[in-house]
């Protein structure tokens, strides 16, 4: 195998790590709460459309046909979004986690077109590295506008999110477990904070996980 033929068989990696990034980022976009990161996924959804048909173009640079090849890599890093996604969290706890679940789907792609644009270049692919190092271009400043957003507010608001918690509960066991008419600062803002009528009592740690319930 040469290293042309090896460039091929990554870009058929890349196209089929786009196509199902394609998929992902809607489901990504629903389930973000903060209006920046919502508009980020799908910002970067347009973009991707755009980097696919860029690979349909590389392809045909490279005289070859358009052909997706299975990215076991790009597939681990999305069931594991899945998987996050599944899970019961506050808003901002889930805003935090869906930034780290893009954030590893951009690096990985950062390393694959950062390999290819090297590759494309010595291999004197002049068309094919310009049109890979756009997308490289692209995937880098999709990375850095996730860690602006989650420096910005949404990782100290999850992390408040813990320690409000816990407040909760010591202010509950001083009072002797009621839990009527509780205030909720945390309910500002993200709206899913607002469910806190429990009415059983002494029995803090259940019913944190109650309220969560959606
Ligand atoms: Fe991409
Ligand atoms: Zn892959
Ligand atoms: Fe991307």
């Amino acid at each position: 195998m040469t290293l042309q033929e090896l460039l091929v068989e990554e870009i058929k990696d890349l196209y089929h790590a786009e196509k199902q990034l394609i998929k992902a980022l809607p489901k990504m976009a629903k389930a973000a709460t903060h209006e920046d990161l919502r508009e980020a996924f799908e910002s970067h959804l347009e973009e991707t459309r755009e980097q696919v048909t860029r690979l349909e173009e590389v392809f045909a640079a490279l005289d070859e046909k358009v052909k997706a090849k299975t990215c076991e890599g790009m597939a681990g890093i999305i069931e594991e979004g899945n998987q996050l996604m599944q899970e019961d969290a506050e808003a901002s706890v889930m805003d935090a986690g869906l930034i780290a679940a893009a954030q590893r789907v951009e690096h990985y792609e950062i390393g694959s077109y950062g390999t290819c644009v090297a590759w494309a270049r010595l291999l004197g692919l002049t068309e094919v590295a310009n049109l890979l190092d756009q997308t490289l271009e692209e995937e880098k400043a999709a990375d850095e506008k996730l860690s602006a957003i989650a420096e910005s507010e949404i990782n100290q608001a999850a992390a408040n999110e813990g320690r409000e918690e816990n407040e909760d509960e010591e202010e509950e066991t001083e009072r002797g477990g009621s839990s009527s008419g509780r205030t909720m600062s945390r309910a500002s803002g993200n709206g899913r904070g607002n469910r806190r009528q429990s009415s059983t009592t002494n029995r803090p740690r259940a019913k944190a996980a109650d309220r969560r319930k959606r």
